[in-house]
């Protein structure tokens, strides 16, 4: 079974979420509080997908994403965020989550956000085995695993993708909806704004100089290119 964590002390919101991924076919596992979201990602290690409300009891949504993130790069992510907070999207993208949905949401949008973090965080599925090599990078397509100069980088499975998208493009100029769809996935609802927070993250991580990109550039009122 699919297993994916549903963090939310609200339990009229909490029962609507399960219901709905029982319906479509995921496994729910259920926690009310941070603590007990980070209990239940103990002992269910093949959970693949979190959603995480920010406001909670005891620690905060964010703070839950960050410890996960501590330790595991490869689950999918997805914050819960009302609609008033708005800087908090962005807060949640760069402690590390993958992509957020704001309440009130449908159940057919926030089973496609899932859907589409499932497909990412498979591994296996993308074919082709082996290395690329571009400059100091060495990508792992096996293991979805980079290196920058022998030294390895820990990616969430979104940064991977784009990361692999852009070693397969190099050189050519990508959109923000190029990088959307094939990244997330044509049938996406999200907005163009979660790529920019991506490659922002993304580039602290692998730039020698995150102000001064030089590996991941901005095409102006397009979208971005990989090269050197
Ligand atoms: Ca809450």
């Amino acid at each position: 079974m699919k297993k994916v964590l549903v963090l939310e002390d609200e339990s009229s919101i909490r029962s609507f979420v399960v219901i709905n991924l029982r319906r479509s076919g995921y496994d729910p596992i259920e926690a009310e509080t941070g603590e007990q979201a980070l209990e239940q990602l103990k002992r269910n290690p093949d959970i693949r997908v979190a959603l995480l409300d920010v406001m909670l009891p005891d620690i905060d949504g964010f703070e839950v994403c960050r410890r996960i993130r501590a330790s595991d790069s490869r689950i999918g992510i997805i914050m819960l965020t009302a609609k008033s907070q708005e800087m908090d999207k962005v807060t949640g993208l760069m402690t590390g989550a993958d992509d957020y949905v704001t309440k009130p949401f449908s159940p057919a949008e926030l089973t496609a956000r899932i859907d589409a973090l499932y497909r990412r965080t498979g591994g296996g599925d993308e074919g082709g085995d082996g290395e690329l090599r571009q400059g100091p990078f060495r990508l792992n397509t096996r293991n979805r695993t980079l290196e920058k100069n022998g030294e390895r980088i820990r990616l969430t499975q979104i940064e991977y993708s784009i990361i692999k998208l852009f070693m397969d493009n190099p050189g050519k100029a990508l959109s923000r909806e190029d990088i959307l769809n094939a990244v997330w996935g044509r049938d996406y609802f999200g907005e163009l704004k979660i790529v920019d927070v991506n490659i922002r993250r993304l580039r602290i991580k692998i730039e020698d100089d995150p102000t001064i990109p030089t590996y991941i550039t901005t095409v102006w009122g397009y979208g971005y290119k990989w090269g050197f």
